[in-house]
């Protein structure tokens, strides 16, 4: 930040924008900490993600979405463990005191907050390259959080919503440049909220608590994660690619093309669970009662890896596995 006032307008700004009812504040933004309620008999549960521009969002993505989307991988996180949200804390660089940018900033994050509960309780503001850093923290059980680990041979394997729409929409925005201008217009309006909005799946993770055996979120990807997963349980899995879900932006495409973009495409933020049988009628229930696609991809085994199998009886193996940033890019 040029000067200190600049700060703290742009704090002010913050704490005016978001100001989202949450329960167990007693003290939220304007001191040097926050002071949290956590309700008697529950457990606090933390995640913290960080986005940087052009590394986890396109650098022309709207900061009406950005702020959307920092809250919304968090929540993500939570979801995963079965968690109930409650608060956050925002580190925010920018390369400029924009009060304009931080308007739609705030709106995005305030879209997804309201109805979630969720207040705003500090932060840390700072300037240097577009860079937002938020602590998701919220409340569960004791000893009733989901886990990685718990999977067992036989176990169905469940996706919430669909695969590899966002990281489609990334590809058709990285190799937009040559198409008219008026076709990407075209497609950004249509299908951006696959990479922009992904819906972090609270309800279903809560829902899942008591039922499902492990647990995960699908950030990087579907092989990469559900590969954390095997290996926090220590076994193995084997997918159907024809039961894999597909967002309308892959239809139409080749096979093997739509597999690889459902196996390893990243940034979709649904839930990946596995579920014994004897509870599989829940699948239908859960349909129903969250209005939400989910669809069975696949089996647990014993061993390790994980088999891919083409509706031929082939098995397929897709050329990218999942993200990574820190894997050399060719
Ligand atoms: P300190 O210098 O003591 O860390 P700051 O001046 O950085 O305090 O922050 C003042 C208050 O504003 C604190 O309550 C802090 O949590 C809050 N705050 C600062 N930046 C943000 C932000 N980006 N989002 C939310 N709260 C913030
Ligand atoms: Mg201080």
């Amino acid at each position: 930040m040029p000067e200190n006032m600049k700060e703290f307008e742009l704090i002010l700004q913050i704490q005016r924008e978001t100001l989202v009812r949450a329960q167990g504040v007693k003290l939220g933004i304007g001191d040097d900490a926050a002071v949290l309620e956590i309700p008697a008999g529950q457990d606090l549960v933390v995640a913290t993600d960080t986005l940087n521009a052009g590394i986890h969002f396109p650098v022309d993505t709207s900061p009406r979405d950005i702020g959307y989307k920092c809250l919304a991988v968090n929540l993500s996180d939570l979801a995963a463990l079965g968690a109930t949200p409650r608060w956050a804390l925002l580190s925010l660089s920018l390369p400029q005191a924009d009060s304009e940018w931080l308007r739609s900033f705030t709106a995005g994050f305030r879209s997804l907050a309201e109805p979630c509960g969720v207040a705003l309780v500090g932060g840390d503001t700072t300037s240097g390259p577009l860079s937002i850093s938020l602590t998701a923290l919220g409340v569960i059980e004791p000893g009733r959080q989901l886990l990685r680990s718990g999977a067992h041979a036989g176990d169905l394997i469940v996706v919430s919503g669909t695969l590899g729409g966002a990281a489609r929409i990334l590809d058709l925005l990285q190799d937009g440049a040559g198409l008219s201008e008026r076709r990407r217009a075209d497609r950004q309006r249509l299908d951006r909220h696959l990479l922009d909005r992904p819906r972090p799946r609270l309800q279903l993770g809560q829902s899942l608590v008591g039922f499902a055996s492990a647990c995960i979120d699908i950030s990087d990807g579907l092989l990469a994660d559900l590969g954390h997963l095997l290996k926090a349980s220590g076994c193995a899995a084997r997918l159907a690619t024809d039961s894999l879900p597909a967002p309308a932006i892959l239809k139409g495409l080749e096979d093997a093309q739509r597999w690889s973009y459902q196996l390893a495409g990243g940034d979709d933020y649904e839930l990946l669970f596995t579920l014994p049988r004897s509870h599989a009628a829940m699948i239908k229930i859960w349909r129903k009662a969250l209005d939400i696609d989910l669809s069975v991809i696949g089996e647990i085994e014993a061993g390790e890896g994980i088999c891919c199998m083409g509706p031929d009886g082939q098995e397929f193996r897709p050329q990218r596995t999942g993200f990574d940033h820190f894997r050399k890019r060719s």
